[in-house]
């Protein structure tokens, strides 16, 4: 599916194979949504949070950044998409959880290892610099790796570095202590086709068991 045409055939079969065959389904959702989980995950087209997590409408809160990267309280811009995002799905959608969800060959986290191909690009530089973090760490817990292993480790580091930023918005953080809130952080393996999950104890991401 490439093209605008292709777009509105696209929705012609959404609307014959699901919408008028759910008919009490769309018309409940469509008075209001009450989803349990967001989604924070990268802008790229292949990592479509609700195609890849198996989901329907009405199933995630979703907001997209380039390399799903949330900024930190002291850095938000006067403007922030991502966060009236977060905002509007902890404080009134009340969610349970937020899934961040970073992924592999990710061209967000290789222009950070690439700053030459950004560098008439303002608003992409500007935006990926907050995972600057996350290379310094990489750079210097993995000096002898190579450009490529260094990258995939960012793309995790991002991951974690998303969900420490979520957690420096008071609201946020009280909402995780009082047990409210789960945050979690997941990696998308899209050569393997596998989804990783961060693990607390062995501070790993490890493959999700069936
Ligand atoms: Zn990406």
């Amino acid at each position: 599916m490439q093209n605008f045409h292709d777009l509105v055939g696209g929705f012609h079969h959404f609307r014959a194979n699901y919408f008028l065959k759910e008919k009490e389904f769309f018309e409940a959702l469509a008075h209001s949504q009450s989803p349990k989980t967001m989604v924070i995950a990268c802008c790229d087209s292949r990592t479509d949070p609700a195609i890849v997590l198996g989901c329907k409408p009405g199933d995630l809160f979703v907001v997209r950044s380039v390399a799903a990267i949330v900024p930190p309280a002291e850095k938000v811009g006067e403007y922030d998409a991502v966060m009236a995002a977060v905002e509007y799905g902890v404080k009134h959608l009340n969610v349970e959880n937020i899934v961040v969800m970073g992924h592999s060959n990710c061209g967000g986290i290789a222009g950070l290892f690439n700053p030459h191909t950004l560098k008439d690009e303002r608003y992409i530089n500007r935006w990926v610099s907050l995972a600057c973090p996350a290379v310094h760490e990489i750079e210097e817990e993995n000096p002898d790796e190579s450009q490529s292993e260094k990258a995939r480790l960012c793309e995790e580091a991002t991951v974690l570095l998303s969900i420490e930023n979520l957690l420096s918005y008071h609201w946020v953080e009280e909402a995780v202590q009082a047990g409210t809130l789960t945050l979690h952080a997941l990696y998308y393996d899209m050569l393997k086709g596998s989804l990783n999950v961060w693990n607390g104890d062995s501070e790993n991401f490890e493959p999700i068991a069936k």
